[in-house]
C-alpha cells in the first residue's frame, strides 16, 4: 500500500469498536467515545483510496489505539472536522514552540528536576514570574462548569464527594497544578471533557454541575485564546502545554512518585499564587474544550454554587 494512503489513514483513524469503554459488570457498551463511528470500508472509501488497494489494507490494518486487526466490517472511530481543525492549531503551536521557546523550557525543566524548590533562581524561572506580574487577568462571571469523578463500584456519590477534596481527610496526590496534599478545584467546561479528563475505564462517571457566580484573578492560556497574551507571554503559553511536549528521556525517569512532567506546570502554579493569580483557564489535551483550575476556592476568593445533586453521566449524553 502506498505511503500516502497510510498517512491519510493515520491522520484520521483514532479507535475501533473494541476500544470503547464498557461497564465491567454488565458489559454494557457506552455510546461511542473515541472519534465518530463509521464502518471501516466506508472510512477508506471516503478517504478516496482506490478500490485496488482495499484488500491489501484489510490484510494489514490495525487499530491505532488497541492494535486489533480491522476488517471491512469493523466499526472504527474517525476524527471529526472540528477535531482535525483543533489538532492543526495545536500542531502549529507546538511547531512554533519547538523552534523558539521549547529548548529553553526543556533546560529549565532539567534544572527543576535537580532543584525543584529553586526555580526562581533560574533566569527562565525569573522570566515566568515577571510575565505573571504583567499578564492581564480576567474575571469569570456567571458560567457553568463541571467536575467529574471516576465511579467506585456501586457507591453513590453525594455533593461532598464532588466538591474539592478536603486535604485533612483525603490523600491528595500531586497533579498538574498542585503539590501532594494541596487541594485545588479542577473543572471542565463540558461534561464530555470532564469524562475524558478523568481517563476512567468505566462507561460512565459521576458529575456535578457548578455555577461560577464570580471568580476574579484568572489568567487565560487557552490554545484558541484570541487575546494577544499568548504572543506576549510565550513562556507561559508554552509552559502550560509543555507536559505534552516533554519526552523525558529514559535516564531521567524514576519509579514511584517522581512526576517530572508536572514540575514546570506546578512552578507556574506557585508563581501565579504568589502574584495574586487565583487560577488558570487552559485547553484540554484530551478533548476539545476548556479546563479551569482554581487554587483558592474559599468563599472570599471564589463565589460559586453547586446546581442540584451529582449525577451519572455517559459520554455523549446531553
Ligand atoms: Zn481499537
Amino acid at each position: 500500500m502506498p505511503q500516502k494512503f497510510k498517512k491519510l489513514m493515520a491522520e484520521k483513524l483514532v479507535s475501533c469498536q473494541h476500544c470503547q469503554p464498557r461497564d465491567a459488570k454488565t458489559k454494557k457498551k457506552s455510546t461511542w467515545v473515541y472519534g465518530s463511528p463509521i464502518q471501516f470500508s466506508d472510512f477508506i472509501s471516503e478517504l478516496g483510496i482506490p478500490k485496488e488497494f482495499h484488500d491489501s489494507i484489510y490484510n494489514e490494518a490495525c487499530c491505532p489505539n488497541c492494535g486489533r486487526r480491522l476488517d471491512e466490517f469493523t466499526m472504527v472511530g474517525e476524527k471529526s472536522k472540528s477535531e482535525m481543525r483543533m489538532e492543526k492549531l495545536i500542531q502549529e503551536r507546538i511547531y512554533s514552540i519547538n523552534n523558539t521557546i521549547y529548548p529553553e523550557l526543556n533546560k529549565f525543566c532539567q534544572y527543576l528536576e535537580r532543584y525543584p524548590f529553586l526555580g526562581a533562581y533560574h533566569k527562565t524561572g525569573q522570566q515566568i514570574i515577571t510575565d505573571l506580574q504583567k499578564i492581564k487577568t480576567i474575571t469569570i462571571k456567571d458560567e457553568i462548569w463541571f467536575r467529574g469523578r471516576e465511579p467506585e463500584g456501586v457507591k453513590m456519590f453525594y455533593l461532598k464527594d464532588l466538591l474539592p477534596p478536603p486535604p485533612d481527610e483525603v490523600r491528595i496526590n500531586e497533579r498538574r497544578y498542585n503539590h501532594a496534599g494541596q487541594s485545588h478545584f479542577y473543572l471542565s467546561s463540558t461534561k464530555n471533557t470532564c469524562f475524558k479528563e478523568i481517563n476512567c475505564d468505566s462507561f460512565f462517571c459521576w458529575i456535578e454541575q457548578f455555577h461560577i457566580i464570580k471568580l476574579p484573578n484568572i489568567i487565560d492560556l487557552r490554545v484558541v485564546n484570541s487575546d494577544k497574551d499568548k504572543v506576549n507571554y510565550p513562556l507561559l503559553a508554552a509552559g502550560i502545554m509543555h507536559e505534552e511536549l516533554l519526552n523525558i528521556p529514559i535516564d531521567r525517569k524514576r519509579e514511584g512518585n517522581w512526576n517530572p512532567e508536572y514540575l514546570l506546570s506546578r512552578y507556574i502554579a506557585d508563581s501565579c499564587q504568589v502574584n495574586g493569580i487565583n487560577g488558570i483557564l487552559y485547553s484540554s489535551t484530551k478533548d476539545y474544550d476548556d479546563n479551569l483550575v482554581i487554587f483558592d476556592y474559599s468563599a472570599e476568593a471564589c463565589e460559586y454554587e453547586p446546581i442540584g445533586k451529582p449525577f451519572r453521566f455517559e459520554y455523549g449524553e446531553n
